[in-house]
């Protein structure tokens, strides 16, 4: 059965994260922040580690249905979890990216999400250590509370 509700999905794990409201709820769905209008996740099924999803609250499958607002902090929050990747793994460069539709590779087709995938010279990484071994479960954990620590950090340095 499908939702009626186009702004919002009950099978999609963005829309998911997007409505996670407790601490520990975020943190079994790895949301580091959201904004009114973008929800900012790492991605479970990482490219390499600290691969991170930033991704329009509204449940919306196409580019050109984004309003001008959702464009733009989509556009901000890419650029707060680049600060933030350089601080915290000391990413070198960024792959960054949206695949719409399954034709191109969108492993959730109906909910637009911009991948943020932190690169390294020679790509000396995690992942490249690890080899082929998926990132495990405590590893997630442990990425998430460094990122959460380094993105409080980051916010009060704004503020004061
Ligand atoms: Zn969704």
């Amino acid at each position: 059965m499908r939702s009626l509700d186009k702004t919002r999905n009950e099978e999609c794990f963005l829309c998911l994260a997007a409505k996670a409201s407790t601490d520990e709820e975020k943190r079994k769905r790895l949301v580091l922040w959201t904004t009114p209008l973008s929800v900012v996740v790492i991605n479970k099924f990482p490219y390499s580690n600290g691969h991170i999803l930033v991704s329009p609250i509204a449940h919306k499958a196409e580019m050109e249905e984004l309003t001008a607002d959702e464009l733009l902090d989509l556009s901000r929050q890419t650029v707060d979890v680049i600060k933030l990747l350089k601080h915290a793994v000391s990413a070198q460069g960024f792959n960054i990216g949206i695949n719409l539709g399954r034709c191109a590779g969108a492993g959730l087709p109906g909910h637009v999400h911009q991948h943020v995938v932190p690169r390294w010279a020679g790509d000396v990484n995690f992942m490249s250590v690890v080899g082929e071994v998926r990132v495990v479960p405590q590893a997630m954990e442990q990425l998430y509370d460094e990122l959460i620590g380094e993105r409080e950090k980051m916010v009060k340095n704004v503020k004061t």
